[in-house]
């Protein structure tokens, strides 16, 4: 056996399916930093898509194979899911914390969930992906390429397999959360984000103060808007 056929664990494929790569997610936090940025929505759409497509293209061209000449991983994202994680307002304008997520489908994974090139050593070329899954390195650890959550329970579980069948479930639950919350098409992600706006300036936009025309206060009595001073010497003047 190759010394990339570690690469592969008994976990992988026969029982968690290819997780990892199916769909792939590409994750991208990035901050966007306006003036007024209500006042503007149209534009601030315009400048989502745009920061979308940038972002999407720049997964797409960092993920390929490391053969000559290289072959893509990925085309267009299948879903987007993007949201904002924080708004922070400020006298200069406002502060948006962005989280946007692509999941794209590897060009490289079969319908029976296995990957077409792992291992991918061929004339001693190892043709792998640098940035991909790697299907579950087994002596990788948190952070760096390979690491598995799935195989990192396993291993600490002293029942593995029901720690396996869990930790699948549970990855399982989180990606399917995130394709079912995310969208077709670049539009409608962007849409949500200025759906969410809209949303937060409705919630801390104060309300006008109602005023009632059959309680108007007596001249002497304390005016209505909380002043503490008298009608007569506030709004009644
Ligand atoms: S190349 Fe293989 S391991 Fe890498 S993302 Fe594609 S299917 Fe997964
Ligand atoms: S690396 Fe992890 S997520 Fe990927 S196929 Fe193996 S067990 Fe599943």
């Amino acid at each position: 056996m190759s010394e990339n056929s570690s690469f592969f664990s008994q976990i992988c494929v026969a029982q968690c399916g290819g997780r990892c790569c199916d769909p792939w997610w590409g994750i991208i936090s990035y901050t966007v930093v306006r003036k007024n940025i209500f006042a503007g929505l149209n534009d601030f759409n315009a400048e989502l898509l745009k920061g979308i497509d940038e972002r999407a293209k720049r997964i797409i061209e960092g993920y390929k194979t490391s053969e000559t000449p290289p072959r893509p991983l990925f085309s267009l994202p299948e879903r987007y899911n993007i949201s904002i994680t924080d708004i922070k307002m400020s006298g200069r304008g406002a502060t948006v914390n962005i989280l946007a997520m692509f999941a794209f489908r590897c060009l490289f994974l079969s319908q029976d969930k296995t990957c077409a090139i792992h291992p991918g050593s061929m004339n001693d070329v190892d043709m792998r992906p640098p940035h991909c899954g790697f299907m579950g390195s087994l002596n990788a650890k948190p952070g760096e390429k390979g690491y598995c959550r799935i195989i990192h329970a396993a291993q600490a579980a002293s029942d593995s397999s029901e720690a396996i069948k869990r930790a699948i479930d549970m990855e399982g639950e989180a990606s399917g959360k995130y394709y079912r919350e995310g969208f077709s098409t670049a539009e409608e992600a962007s849409e949500a984000i200025i759906n969410s706006l809209k949303e937060y300036q409705r919630r801390n936009t104060p309300k006008p103060m109602s005023f009632d025309k059959t309680s108007v206060p007596g001249r002497n009595d304390p005016c209505y808007c909380g002043s503490s001073k008298k009608y007569k010497k506030c709004h009644g003047q």
